[in-house]
């Protein structure tokens, strides 16, 4: 299974990533990790990515589609993956295409994780609580909100068109949210 997560920050993309990884036995990739592990780590990248993301910033193409792509040429990709927080815009959509189409194996679906403002606030502010995230504060978290408006919004049309969006309502609890998504897959192939 090949899937993309696409929704605003605090949507609850992570944690079903993680499930629907372990639910069709593939790797979950999650951009933002990999970017924490790296500037934990202090790697180059690392060094590069950090101010992007204590900004709430996207990090440059370029970087991330590099990174992302060398991640999926990894042999533990070879039957799925779940891709959680990228593409986040066209161009990283274009490049995951371009590698899907080279590799003759199509995208299964674009999970569009549904959610209303408020509760996006809500629950980004109990992330940042407890797991004390540099880029939880809240000025940060509006500015990811507009980034992901901008850049990342445009992305629903993009799958609508190639008749890949699954829509996902993402408040409730965790095991309904991720029952509905493989209700949703399971009516889709059939
Ligand atoms: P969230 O979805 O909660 O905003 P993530 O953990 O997915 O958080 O991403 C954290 C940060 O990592 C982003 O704000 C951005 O700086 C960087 N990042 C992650 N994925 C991408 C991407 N595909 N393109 C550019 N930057 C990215």
């Amino acid at each position: 299974m090949r899937l993309v997560l696409l929704g605003p920050p605090g949507a609850g993309k992570g944690t079903q990533a993680v499930r629907l990884a372990e639910h069709f036995s593939c790797p979950a990739v999650a951009t933002g990790d990999i970017f924490r592990s790296h500037v934990a780590n202090g790697t180059p990248l690392g060094r590069l990515a950090q101010e992007y993301l204590d900004l709430g910033d996207l990090v440059p193409d370029e970087v991330v589609i590099e990174m992302v792509m060398e991640r999926l040429s990894a042999s533990d990709c070879d039957n799925g993956f779940v891709l959680d927080g990228f593409p986040r815009t066209v161009t990283q959509a274009q490049a995951l295409d371009a590698k899907l189409a080279a590799a003759q194996v199509p995208l299964d679906a674009a999970l569009f994780f549904e959610i209303r403002e408020d509760e996006l606030f809500r629950r980004l502010a109990g992330r940042s609580a407890t797991l004390h995230r540099s880029d939880d504060t809240e000025q940060t978290i509006r500015h990811r909100l507009e980034v992901f408006a901008i850049k990342t919004r445009p992305l629903i049309d993009y799958y609508e068109r190639l008749g890949l969006l699954l829509r996902v309502d993402a408040i409730g609890e965790i095991d309904d949210v991720t029952k509905r998504i493989l209700e949703g897959l399971d009516q889709r192939s059939t």
